[in-house]
């Protein structure tokens, strides 16, 4: 009691200090809820102390984040339109005008983007290992600080402001390059209002996103689908990396199509403005060697580790590596361009060797080895296995564990040793059944029905996987007869087999 009453005693500017200090909305509530003071002195700076809570709660960024949504508010044709823009122009005075609950979720989602993208800038070009950020505060506000810019720059000139024109209703070629100067000309007085050193994190963000544009169209997408993918918006393309598809782009622009094909207006985006005003302001290009776009964010940027240890291929966003596998197996939606990326239990299953990915009998058995684990990092414990107990073939052996791979000699790895791994589990439980001649390219490696009769194509393949084991290389040099094999155990069983059931 004592000390609440000391608390009371304190000048008003202390309690607001204290208040802006509480770590989230729930808790300054419980601290307004003690005592009159301190809801009387909230009253009074409502504003300033919620604010501050709010900077703390999503970080430094917050009143660029805040900006970015006030400005993208109007679009949203939303009644404040006017005074919502007015607020967005000018940081200074977003302390004046409270945020809603709405605005507030908008941002965390908004700022949980952010955070993807700068964790793929850190992968990509600092640290390979690590798929969080290991950008130092400083870098990591750089980053955050240049992407804000960049968005607020296609949220001023967006997609939508530059519908596609029938060529019927195209002006002539000089008509619509005045139009093109003049909209350059919009664009320059826009990034006029950014430092040097802030138009130079934005150079390096874009080259990151080109870079990623790159990376995720190179595998799918429209032809020149890259050029609308910046003015699209940074959050538009990370979707498009996720599902590795051009889905979100297509979805966000109108006649995306037509666009690709004529798209006068968003040829010379933002690269043709940017350097303008950089040669306003007399910047000149770095001509050391090891300089690269990317140290306006970060100068630790060496661009060592580009290569696949094995292949030698460059390595582009993803790295393969003990580290990595995992958040990376699961950090793809199922791609129908890249069906194994996404390492579920089900694709593990698929990355066996030739048929045995048919083999309901192997199958069953990695699934249910796989359920049995204590931890869900089954891609480590698989691997880790392989490496530990020398699993690998003499092929591998100058491959490591903490080698960086391409997601392709990663998958290689994973297809030439996963059988080796079941097969190691299985002989420490009990015999193996003797080889089949045919090993994993047996043909007769199917749907594995355990209630399948002998009368059924189902039984006898049932019967073959049961009894010979396929986790092993063929040795046999013809090839596999199966009408032959099919008569002779419909003679041996004394059955007529159904082929139709197939
Ligand atoms: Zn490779
Ligand atoms: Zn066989």
């Amino acid at each position: 009691m004592e000390r609440l009453t000391g608390l009371l005693r304190l000048p008003d500017d202390i309690i607001s200090q204290i208040l802006q200090y509480s770590p989230s909305y729930s808790t300054l509530l419980s601290t307004l809820l003690t005592t009159k003071s301190f809801y009387r002195v909230f009253q009074a700076h409502p504003n300033s102390i919620l604010h501050a809570i709010n900077f703390r709660e999503i970080g430094p960024s917050y009143p660029l984040s805040l900006r970015r949504l006030r400005y993208m508010a109007p679009v949203l044709d939303c009644e404040d339109a006017d005074r919502l823009l007015a607020q967005a122009v000018s940081t200074d005075v977003i302390c004046d005008f409270p945020i809603t609950r709405e605005e507030r979720k908008e941002m965390k989602e908004m700022e949980d983007k952010v955070t993807q993208l700068e964790d793929l800038f850190s992968f990509r070009y600092l640290d390979r290992t690590s798929v969080s950020s290991q950008l130092t505060p400083e870098e990591s506000w750089r980053f955050r600080r240049a992407l804000h810019h960049l968005t607020l720059y296609t949220c001023e000139f967006p997609t939508s402001r530059y519908p596609y024109i029938e060529e019927n209703d195209r002006f002539t070629e000089t008509e619509i390059q005045v139009q093109v100067r003049q909209e350059n000309r919009r664009r320059i007085t826009f990034l006029s209002d950014f430092s040097a050193e802030e138009l130079l994190e934005i150079s390096a963000v874009l080259f990151f996103l080109e870079e990623l544009g790159v990376y995720v169209f190179s595998r799918t997408g429209l032809d020149g689908i890259r050029a609308i993918a910046i003015p699209a918006g940074p959050e538009i393309l990370l979707a498009c990396h996720y599902c590795i598809s051009d889905h979100p782009i297509r979805q966000h622009v109108k006649d995306i199509e037509k666009i690709v094909a004529y798209h006068p207006f968003l040829e010379s985006y933002i690269w043709t403005p940017l350097l303008e005003v950089l040669k306003q302001r007399e910047f000149r290009e770095e001509t050391e060697s090891d300089y690269f776009p990317w140290n306006f964010i970060s100068n630790r940027i060496h661009q060592s580790d580009t290569q696949c240890h094995q292949c030698k291929d460059e390595l582009g966003f993803d790295v393969w590596t003990r580290k990595t596998w995992t958040p990376l197996a699961t950090r793809y939606r199922q791609s129908i361009y890249l069906p194994h990326r996404a390492y579920t239990i089900t694709s593990v299953c698929l990355s066996m060797k030739d048929r045995l990915m048919l083999n309901g009998l192997e199958s069953e058995y990695l699934r249910s080895a796989i359920g049995d684990f204590e931890s869900d990092d089954y891609l480590t414990r698989i691997l880790g296995d392989i490496y530990d107990y020398n699993l690998k073939l003499d092929a591998f052996a100058d491959w490591d564990k903490d080698d960086l791979l391409c997601e392709d000699c990663f998958e290689r790895f994973l297809t030439e040793h996963l059988h080796l791994w079941i097969r190691y589990n299985r002989s420490l439980e009990g015999e193996i059944a003797k080889d089949c001649p045919y090993g994993y390219r047996c043909k007769l490696q199917g749907r594995y029905d355990p209630e399948a009769g002998k009368a059924s194509i189902r039984g006898f393949l049932k019967e073959h996987q049961e009894s010979f084991n396929h986790l092993c290389a063929p040795i046999a040099q013809d090839t596999q007869d199966v009408a032959l094999l099919i008569h002779e155990y419909s003679v041996a069983n004394q059955v007529v087999i159904d082929l139709s059931s197939v």
